[in-house]
């Protein structure tokens, strides 16, 4: 694989944004995720031209921006909500040079038809592409290994993306989420790696499809049940070339010293990006 960028996602609910930016400069990742919550509690304290000032000398790049969620099937309210963030996030990208943000899809129990969440997912990326699109900004949309998510597996993330077309619409390939509804490798294989925008790397308990919890069942890489290595040959195959990054939600993990939790992050990270 030629040059894959490593990547961490800062979920750890023990630390600020600016705690994270400093140890993963330390530990030497190469790139960063910003979430949409840590930044808003960053600019509680910080502006935007200090963050650009902190990427501007530092070793670290921003990379994505995480996340939109509840997209599908939206009251008026959320909508609303959705589109401010959507904006926000498009300030932020904008001023920072990142290139992609992260589409989260809805949760149902049983309501909506493959068709009917396929037509849905194509009007509302389309609709959001067009807006992003002026901050030459591109849409990875991610789906969800519950069986609760209206988008949950490899394939009907792709069908979806491919339908729509656009340059700027790709997926979000959350190993997790792909293991945890048994998502088809085959597809992965066959799949135009340009339409891959962006990797989330981690591990799951060992529970069968269906009943990872994708919010306390995540591991660090290599703990779990997760072939990553076959996932990440398939990728390195294919010429992958973006970022791959660490995403973890997990309880015990926010009990842990925030240092030891990023230094193994990237150890354990580093294992699969050997050439
Ligand atoms: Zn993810």
């Amino acid at each position: 694989m030629s040059r894959v960028k490593l990547g961490y996602n800062p979920t750890l609910k023990q630390a600020t944004l600016e705690q994270e930016l400093e140890l993963c400069e330390k530990y030497g990742f190469d790139a960063i995720e910003l979430r949409i919550e840590k930044l808003k509690d960053y600019f509680t304290r910080n502006t935007l031209a200090d963050l650009k000032s902190f990427f501007e000398q530092s070793t670290l790049q921003p990379l994505s921006l995480n996340a939109i969620e509840y997209v599908l099937f939206s009251d008026s309210v959320r909508k609303e909500a959705n589109n401010r963030d959507l904006a926000f996030l498009c300030e932020v990208g904008y001023e920072l040079g990142i290139r992609d943000i992260v589409i989260v899809p809805s949760f149902h129990k049983t309501e909506y038809s493959m068709e009917a969440i396929k037509q849905e997912s194509i009007q509302i990326l389309t609709q959001y592409a067009n807006k992003v699109k002026k901050y030459n900004m591109r849409l990875a949309y991610e789906f969800v290994g519950n069986p609760n998510a209206c988008v949950n597996t490899f394939e009907q993330c792709y069908d979806i993306v491919e339908s729509i077309g656009l340059d700027n619409v790709g997926i979000s390939l959350d190993f997790f989420h792909f293991y945890a509804m048994n998502s088809s490798k085959q597809a992965l294989q066959e799949a135009d790696i340009e339409k891959i925008f962006l990797v989330h790397i981690n591990d799951a308990d060992f529970y069968p499809p269906g009943s990872l919890r994708e919010e306390e069942d995540r591991l660090f890489p290599g703990d779990g049940a997760i072939p990553i290595k076959d996932y990440m040959d398939i990728l390195k195959d294919k010429n992958y070339q973006g970022l791959v990054s660490i995403e973890l939600f997990r309880k015990e993990y926010e009990e842990w010293d925030m240092e030891e939790f990023i230094k193994t992050a990237k150890e354990k990270t580093s294992y699969y990006l050997q050439e």
